[in-house]
């Protein structure tokens, strides 16, 4: 049925895979192709997918509008500089994120992965202030347990204890970080940590820029869920102090988390907003900073008098292509009623874990749902377990967590939810590799 020979030996001794050693590697599994919501092994079992290729392929794989849209664009332009010319992939595709982002946000800036994304959100809010005559404000904050990406001014922003801080020491940008809150999705804003982040912002405001936070869950940092209540407040205190608010929406954008963008939970709009992963439904890689008018007017009367970035392969013509057809089948609503279905088999399913000694915590929000474990989860034994049981799921750290494609049928999430609640009493914890990836 497939033809495909992998060179695992190869593999190992030549090429790094996500946050792995090349002395040690993780053991990897050959993926032959992938269609719907399933993943075919070179030996020809069929998983089916619970991690929609981090965050990114929310139609599922090969989805035909994608892949003709592509086609299309492949034979048309497939890559053009940015530099001094346009084209209508990069045009139409800015009509359309103008028009389903909120309102404030007029401005887009295109990028070829979300960590780029992020830092140019970064030195976006540094040059606004440049252009206010506040070139002091120099700092950026953010709250602990954050996601932002692997470069340098993302890694600054990312939790300062699992992140890379220790790692890379005095090379990394030391950060403000608020204590990360607490309290969940539905138990609203607690006292404390409303307190936490208002004194961050008394002492701190006169130096900070912006700050950064993926509103109402943190993904790949911890897998936390927060109030939108706290989103609002921290609205607020960007207002009341000065402050530019950058929401990276990378991992939650395009529906995730039950509502388009996770900031509409809190019903506010940020200064900027960073999309990326699903931006192209998965297909290709393609991430975008927008932001407002007045972020853009900034800038514009610094002294450089231009935004200083500019990628080579910015507004690539075929990336911008598939997200025009990602964006309109999520223009066609049918996410609202797949992923509010997703949400309630999970709360359903996931449920009996939160009985079992080894979890700590068992959530769901839209489509995301996540087993909290009390133990640091063994990767290598936890991923051949779910691979036993025809399922794909990628567990890092404490959590074992499930974002599936919007298109997943009801048995196929059975499959994925029955085999995270076996898993999550296996004993598949304790010492085993540390894994972020
Ligand atoms: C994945 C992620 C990033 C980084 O995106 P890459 O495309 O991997 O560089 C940044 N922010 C958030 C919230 C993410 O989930």
């Amino acid at each position: 049925m497939n033809n495909s020979f992998i060179d695992y030996p190869f593999d190992q001794q030549h090429i790094w895979h996500p946050y792995t050693s090349m002395h040690h590697p993780l053991s990897v599994y050959g993926v032959a192709s992938a269609g719907g919501c399933e993943l075919i092994l070179d030996d020809g079992r069929q998983l089916v997918d619970g991690t929609s290729s981090w965050w990114s392929c929310v139609h599922g794989y090969g989805h035909p509008a994608l892949l003709e849209a592509m086609q299309t664009q492949l034979h048309t332009l497939s890559h053009v500089m940015f530099g001094g010319i346009t084209h209508e992939p990069a045009i139409e595709l800015a009509k359309q994120l103008i028009g389903m982002t909120p309102k404030r946000l007029t401005k887009v800036f295109y990028a070829d992965s979300g960590s780029v994304a992020v830092e140019v959100a970064i030195k976006m809010a540094l040059q606004y202030w440049q252009g206010r005559g506040k070139p002091q404000k120099q700092q950026i904050m953010t709250i602990k347990q954050g996601y932002h990406g692997d470069t340098f001014a993302a890694m600054s922003v990312c939790d300062p204890d699992n992140g890379m801080h220790t790692m890379f020491g005095s090379s990394v940008t030391p950060r403000l970080f608020a204590p990360a809150p607490q309290a969940g999705f539905d138990k609203g804003l607690s006292a404390q940590d409303a307190s936490a982040l208002r004194a961050m912002f008394e002492a701190h405001h006169q130096e900070s820029a912006a700050l950064i936070l993926e509103p109402v869950m943190q993904a790949a940092g911890a897998m936390n869920f927060y109030a939108p209540e706290y989103l609002a407040l921290v609205r607020c205190l960007c207002d009341e102090f000065d402050v530019l608010l950058i929401a990276d929406e990378i991992a939650t954008g395009f529906g995730r988390t039950g509502k388009l963008f996770a900031c509409e939970h809190a019903g506010i709009e940020p200064d900027l907003m960073c999309l990326g992963k699903a931006l192209t439904g998965g297909c290709i890689s393609l991430a975008v900073t927008l932001c407002s008018d007045e972020v853009a007017d900034g800038i514009s009367s610094s002294p450089a008098g231009v935004f200083m970035h500019g990628p080579t392969f910015m507004a690539n013509p075929l990336a911008c292509a598939a997200a025009r057809a990602s964006m309109a089948l999520l223009q066609r609503g049918d996410w609202q009623a797949q992923v509010a279905a997703i949400e309630e088999q999970m709360q359903t399913e996931l449920a009996p874990a939160s009985m079992l000694s080894t979890v700590t915590d068992v959530r769901v929000l839209g489509a995301v749902g996540v087993i909290e474990m009390h133990e640091r989860v063994n990767t290598e034994l936890m991923q051949q377990g779910f691979v036993e049981r025809g399922v794909w799921v990628r567990p890092f750290d404490r959590y074992l967590y499930i974002m599936p494609p919007y298109c997943i049928t009801p048995a196929q999430l059975t499959k994925l939810t029955s085999a995270m609640v076996e898993l999550a009493s296996s004993g598949y914890t304790g010492p085993g590799k540390p894994s972020h990836g």
